[in-house]
């Protein structure tokens, strides 16, 4: 036995694929370390609580875990129930971190800051493969690892409201007035949308739902405003595939959210590219627009929720030897297999090691990591990945390449390959399919455009037989 075999393999998060990925290490009798920056297990997942899931319980337990869980004797939820992210948290990710095999392996409170090699720095090739991975947390403390599993997740970096990719002009200074995705309209966050005009940004799921809640706190307060802007010139996607799609839930919402559309109970504005926010100074903020050809428009309103996606922080990994798709931000093998624009999470080919492995031997991203900036990630893939990852850190390379997955059918997020350029997708803002708007927004200040934002009311909107999106950001 090495040295490096006695050192633990390390785990970044323990949301649903770093818990997957602990029950795997522990099935496979390795020894490892889970860190967790939160001060419990799904962390991430809890503050998404309030929202319910597409993929019933039958997607959202691992195998190795559920495993684990029934032999201390846990009664299973509903396999065909939606959770939401808290009874994910609370009905299965806690037991599982409460479990004797994997408690004393999770360290809450604790967030890497980065990782290396033991003194090596990115440019030192000899013995690099042999010398254990550095694992520097954020007080200072390091730990060394034989492997380091990053399952760290996206929701801490939300993509910016600026259209470039890069933040609006005045992004930061208007902070105040700005709302991560998927706020807690109907609950805790209630008193800062009741009675206020709010712009929800982008095409995604996350929209959808914080859309919907908006229009159900509209019928409790009067005064309550909802305006919806998407970068493209249709929202026929985010409606989705209606009674069509292959997650009825989710062919719910599209349809939901279509009628509020219809009936003029949200305003929808397409061609909407943020470039400049400005508090006004009186507890407002103006989004100035600005199009191809110079002109701007410009509307005020009370609070922006982004819901604009998100991208994976490679920082942590910066010393590292990674090799990563110049577009997605995946591993170069993964990229083409979950693109958003030829895939939905449903298409995703099976993958595990082979495809998540980067030149440094020894760190793999999973998780809704692993996708950088598709959005196309089911827990179901990440409980795949991790189980051929894991079993590949074990020497057993036929389990590794024996990749399988048995997905829900959700259809394609676009089909239309000329829509990449705007980088949009399924839980991220959404490629258009054609335009369907009529009619120039009320509120709108500025000069006449020639392609302005337009306040559409949809007569009758194309319904996009394809499902529409995949993970509900
Ligand atoms: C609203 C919403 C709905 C979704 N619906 C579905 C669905 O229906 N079906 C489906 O299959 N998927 C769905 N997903 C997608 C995906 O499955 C979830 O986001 C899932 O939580 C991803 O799991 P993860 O373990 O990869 O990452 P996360 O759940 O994000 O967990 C990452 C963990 O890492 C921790 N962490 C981050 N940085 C550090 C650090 N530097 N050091 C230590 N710890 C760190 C975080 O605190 C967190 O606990 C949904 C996602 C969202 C946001």
């Amino acid at each position: 036995m090495s040295a490096m075999d006695s050192l633990p393999v390390v785990v970044i998060g323990a949301g649903p694929v770093g818990l997957a990925a602990a029950a795997h290490l522990h099935e496979r009798g390795l020894p490892f370390l889970v860190l967790e920056a939160g001060d419990a297990a799904g962390s991430a997942v809890r503050q998404w609580g309030h929202v319910r899931v597409f993929s019933p319980w039958r997607y959202d337990i691992d195998p190795a875990a559920r495993r684990l869980l029934d032999d201390a004797g846990w009664v299973g939820p509903d396999p065909d129930a939606l959770p939401t992210g808290a009874e994910l948290a609370a009905d299965y990710l806690q037991p599982l971190a409460e479990l004797p095999q994997l408690k004393p392996h999770l360290r809450y409170g604790t967030r890497v800051e980065a990782i290396s090699r033991l003194g090596l720095d990115r440019l030192r090739t000899a013995g690099r493969d042999t010398t254990p991975f550095l694992v520097r947390l954020t007080d200072g403390q390091e730990v060394l690892a034989r492997a380091v599993i990053d399952a760290s997740g996206t929701w801490g970096t939300p993509n910016v409201l600026g259209a470039s990719g890069l933040p609006a002009r005045g992004e930061t200074d208007a902070a105040a007035y700005l709302e991560h995705a998927l706020p807690d309209v109907l609950g805790a966050d209630r008193d800062r949308f009741a009675g206020r005009h709010t712009l929800v940004v982008g095409a995604g799921h996350s929209a959808a739902n914080t859309l919907l809640s908006l229009a159900d706190l509209a019928t409790e307060h009067p005064g309550t405003e909802v305006t919806w802007a998407i970068r493209t010139t249709s929202p026929a996607r985010t409606y989705g595939g209606g009674d069509a799609d292959a997650l009825p839930a989710r062919g719910a919402l599209g349809s939901r959210l279509r009628a509020h559309v219809d009936a003029g109970r949200i305003r929808l504005l397409t061609g909407f590219a943020v470039h400049t926010l400005t508090p006004t100074g009186d507890d407002r903020v103006t989004v100035v627009v600005r199009h191809g050809d110079g002109s701007e428009e410009s509307l005020t309103v009370d609070r922006i929720v982004a819901a604009t996606g998100f991208r994976p922080d490679h920082s942590i990994a910066g010393e590292l030897r990674l090799d990563l798709d110049p577009v997605m931000g995946a591993t170069r093998a993964l990229a083409p297999l979950i693109d958003p624009n030829e895939h939905s999470c449903g298409t995703v080919p099976p993958h595990g090691v082979a495809e998540l492995a980067h030149p440094e031997v020894g760190y793999y991203a999973v998780g809704m990591k692993s996708y950088g900036r598709a959005p196309t990630f089911l827990m179901a893939t990440g409980y795949e990945q991790v189980r051929s990852v894991v079993a590949a850190l074990a020497g057993d390379w036929t389990a590794a390449r024996d990749v399988q997955l048995d997905l829900p059918e959700t259809g394609v997020c676009n089909s239309n390959p000329d829509d990449s350029a705007t980088g949009d997708s399924c839980c991220g803002p959404t490629p258009a399919t054609e335009p369907t708007s009529r009619g120039l927004a009320t509120g709108i200040t500025g000069g006449l455009l020639a392609a302005p934002p337009n306040l559409v009311t949809l007569d009758a909107a194309p319904a996009d037989t394809q499902a529409g999106g995949c993970c509900g950001s």
